[in-house]
C-alpha cells in the first residue's frame, strides 16, 4: 500500500516542477496505477488545477494536456476522425469506463508501460511530447529516456495525411494486450508499432512499394528484428505470430477504408 504525507494541488507549472525535484514527492494524475504501488509519498502533486484536461486542435496538430483521460479521448470527435478511430480502438478495452474516466494519457505516456495500449498507438503516429524542462520531443526518443523529474504537459499528434489502424489481442476482454500493433500509411510511406511484445512499443518504417507488392517479406524482415518475450500470457513465438496478423489486418483495413476485416 503507499502512503501520501501531504497532497499539494499545484497552482503553476513551476511550482509543480520544484516540488517534483524531490525524489519523495510525486506526480499524482488519475492515480490508477500510482496506487497500486508501496511508495511512501511526502508531497503528492496534484496536476488537476493547471487547465491539463483539453484537446484542443489548431491546423498543424491536436494537443492532449497531459490531465486528458482515456475516455476523453475516446469519444473525442475530431480527434477520432481524424485518426480513423485509432485512439478509440486503443483505449477501448482498457479495464472499463469509470476506470478510463480517471486515467489520463499523461499518466499513461510517462510510464512507457510495455502493455500500453495508448503508448503503442501513438508511436505509429507522427507523435511528440512536450516536457516542462526540455520541451517538445518526438515520442519515438521519449520512448527511450529514462523516467526523470521533468514533467509531461503535452502530447501532439501531428496532422499529416495519414490514415491509422489499431489492433489488439487479449486472452481476455479488459486484460492487458497478449500484442498490440498501430499501421500508419502515409503518402510517403509505411510506419508500424508493435507492443505488449511483452516490453514496450517499438516503431518501424516501410515503403509504400514493399509493402504492396512484398507485404510477408516485408513484415517478416521487420519481425525478424524484433526481440518477442515470454510470459503468463503467451510465448514469445505465438507473439510474433500474431503481431503478423494483427499488422496485416491493419493493413487491410486501411487499404479497404475498413470495409474488408
Ligand atoms: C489494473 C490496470 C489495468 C490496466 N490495463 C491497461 C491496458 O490494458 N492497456 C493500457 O494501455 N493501459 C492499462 N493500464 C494503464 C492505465 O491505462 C494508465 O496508463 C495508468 O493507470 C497510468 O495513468 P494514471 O493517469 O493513472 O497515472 P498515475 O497512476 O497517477 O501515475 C503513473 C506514474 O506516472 C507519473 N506521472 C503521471 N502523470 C505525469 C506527468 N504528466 N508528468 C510526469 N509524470 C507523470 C506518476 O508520478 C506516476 O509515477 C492499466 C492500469 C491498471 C492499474
Amino acid at each position: 500500500m503507499y502512503s501520501i504525507k501531504e497532497y499539494v494541488i499545484a497552482t503553476t507549472l513551476e511550482e509543480a516542477y520544484n516540488l517534483n525535484q524531490k525524489k519523495t514527492n510525486r506526480i499524482i494524475a488519475g492515480n490508477m496505477w500510482l496506487r497500486l504501488g508501496n511508495a511512501n509519498i511526502v508531497n503528492a502533486i496534484d496536476l488537476s488545477k493547471l487547465g491539463l484536461n483539453k484537446i484542443e486542435e489548431n491546423d498543424e496538430e491536436f494537443q492532449l494536456g497531459c490531465m486528458v483521460s482515456l475516455r476523453q479521448m475516446e469519444l473525442d470527435e475530431k480527434l477520432n476522425d481524424y485518426t480513423k478511430n485509432a485512439l478509440r480502438d486503443c483505449v477501448k478495452d482498457i479495464v472499463g469506463t469509470q476506470f478510463r474516466n480517471s486515467a489520463t494519457v499523461g499518466g499513461s505516456i510517462w510510464g512507457r508501460f510495455g502493455f500500453s495500449d495508448v503508448l503503442t498507438c501513438m508511436l505509429a503516429m507522427d507523435t511528440e511530447v512536450e516536457l516542462y524542462k526540455a520541451g517538445r520531443i518526438s515520442l519515438a526518443d521519449f520512448v527511450n529516456m529514462k523516467p526523470d523529474n521533468d514533467i509531461l504537459v503535452k502530447v501532439i499528434i501531428k496532422k499529416n495525411d495519414g490514415k491509422a489502424n489499431y489492433q489488439a489481442l487479449r486472452n481476455a476482454a479488459t486484460d492487458f494486450p497478449v500484442i498490440a500493433c498501430c499501421a500508419v500509411k502515409k503518402s510517403d510511406g509505411w510506419s508500424f508499432s508493435i507492443g505488449a511484445k511483452p516490453t514496450k512499443a517499438v516503431r518501424y518504417t516501410a515503403s509504400l512499394e514493399d509493402i504492396q507488392n512484398n507485404m510477408d517479406g516485408t513484415l517478416d524482415d521487420i519481425l525478424e528484428k524484433i526481440t518477442f518475450g515470454t510470459n503468463t500470457r503467451a510465448s514469445k513465438e505465438y507473439r510474433k505470430a500474431m503481431a503478423k496478423v494483427l499488422l496485416k489486418r491493419a493493413i487491410k483495413n486501411i487499404e479497404t477504408d475498413g470495409q474488408e476485416v
